[in-house]
């Protein structure tokens, strides 16, 4: 397979025609013509994930409108489905965007300025977490994670007296770990905070239910767990959660993402454009047509299967004699982390196979190759696939 578009990705940092490795960025002119698109290797990147073939011709079809009996009917169920996923009674927000979209709502509806966040710097995203809050203005206590631990909630409790919030990842991406969100959950409403997770990496691959786990606020993406496109993010709420956001004392300083404004649409437009903006409306039926794939499997079973296929790549990987960056018991179902000594090596040989896997983000940039399980390349012969080139790059 001929690679043209990544033959090595620029990274954060990075100079114009150099990544952070300072390897040079090879460049070509790129065709748009549908019939000669540049070959693309096959993700198995720390996401997105492929799409299932079943949803590709979803996003062929010609555009619908975004308002009338069908589209609110579509919309409806495609919202119904999700809250079921996710165990939401409460129907859960999906905003044009990401997931940092609906991460930046969550701060907007949750938080006042000037009032007290716990985060936890698990690595990359959770120092993400740490920026937004800065970002709206909170006073942040950081509580240091120990790579690839999960974090420890007595080290949350220890500084959460008066905050008024808890903010961590569930899967921290950077480092393939696991956090225990619910004994956090626990930690925070012990001491009357709110608690937000980021299940931007989890959800899909591993067992969340906002009502049962009282996770006040979850936020999460379609390109991940979901297996579908990305451009939307998506925002639940818990009865918790939902009484924070009723009870804020002033409208928060944005618009399009005030959830009192979506759910103004629901209630006063809902029976013809139940959202105050045009729905990417594609991007919403792939994501129903994927979420209803993995309901009609069974989404326990599903996430086993996930967490079996995340066992035999660290099982494989440890055969290979590399070091996983999660510690046993800690390592999540839809990013596996190992180090390496020369990640680029490594990912160079796999794109040269065509297949494209992640290196290392903060704290493993440089030190670790990162798989990801998620989409249509999710499968023990892709996996088997992946470990067989990483041998040889070893070798
Ligand atoms: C991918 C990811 C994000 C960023 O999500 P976008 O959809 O790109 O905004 C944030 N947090 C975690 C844990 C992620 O894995």
């Amino acid at each position: 397979m001929h690679i043209a578009l990544h033959g090595k990705s620029p990274m954060p940092g990075a100079s114009a025609n150099v990544n952070f490795d300072g390897h040079e960025i090879r460049r070509t002119t790129l065709s748009l013509d549908p019939n000669r698109l540049p070959d693309m290797p096959e993700l198995m990147i720390a996401g997105p994930g492929e799409l299932h073939e079943e949803d590709l011709s979803i996003l062929g079809s010609q555009l619908m409108a975004h308002y009338g009996d069908v589209w609110t009917q579509l919309h409806a169920d495609a919202l119904a489905a999700l809250g079921r996923f996710l165990g939401a009674a409460d129907i859960p927000y999906v905003i044009p965007g990401t997931g940092t979209t609906c991460l930046d709502a969550a701060y907007f509806n949750l938080f006042e300025a000037g009032q007290k966040v716990v985060v936890c710097d698990t690595g990359y995203f959770g120092q993400r977490s740490k920026e937004l809050a800065l970002a709206h203005r909170l006073e942040v206590v950081e509580v240091p994670v120990e790579v690839g631990a999960p974090i420890d909630p007595a080290r949350i409790a220890d500084v959460i007296d008066g905050a008024h919030g808890v903010v961590t990842v569930h899967v921290e991406t950077a480092t393939g770990v696991r956090h225990p969100i619910e004994e956090i959950a626990r930690v925070a409403h012990g001491s009357g905070a709110v608690y937000m997770v980021d299940g931007i990496a989890s959800v899909g691959g591993e067992k969340v239910n906002v009502d049962e786990m009282e996770l006040d606020c979850l936020v999460t993406g379609t390109q991940k767990g979901l297996e579908s496109p990305p451009g939307l993010g998506i925002l639940a709420l818990s009865a918790g959660g939902r009484a924070r956001v009723e009870a804020r004392s002033e409208r928060p300083d944005s618009w399009y993402l005030d959830l009192k404004i979506w759910d103004k649409y629901r209630t006063e437009w809902g029976s013809w454009h139940p959202h105050p903006v045009t729905m990417p409306t594609a991007l919403v039926m792939a994501m129903y047509s994927s979420i209803r794939r993995i309901l009609d499997h069974g989404l326990d079973a599903w996430i086993e299967r996930r967490a079996a296929l995340a066992q035999k790549v660290r099982a494989g990987l440890t055969e290979l004699g590399l070091d996983l960056v999660p510690e046993e018991g800690a390592g999540a179902n839809l990013v596996v982390a190992a180090w390496a000594d020369d990640p680029a090596a490594i990912q160079a040989h796999l794109l040269d196979n065509g297949v494209m896997i992640s290196g290392g983000l903060t704290p493993t940039a440089g030190k670790a190759i990162r798989i990801g399980l998620m989409g249509r390349t999710a499968t023990e012969e892709h996996v088997d696939r992946v470990l067989k080139l990483i041998g040889e790059a070893l070798a």
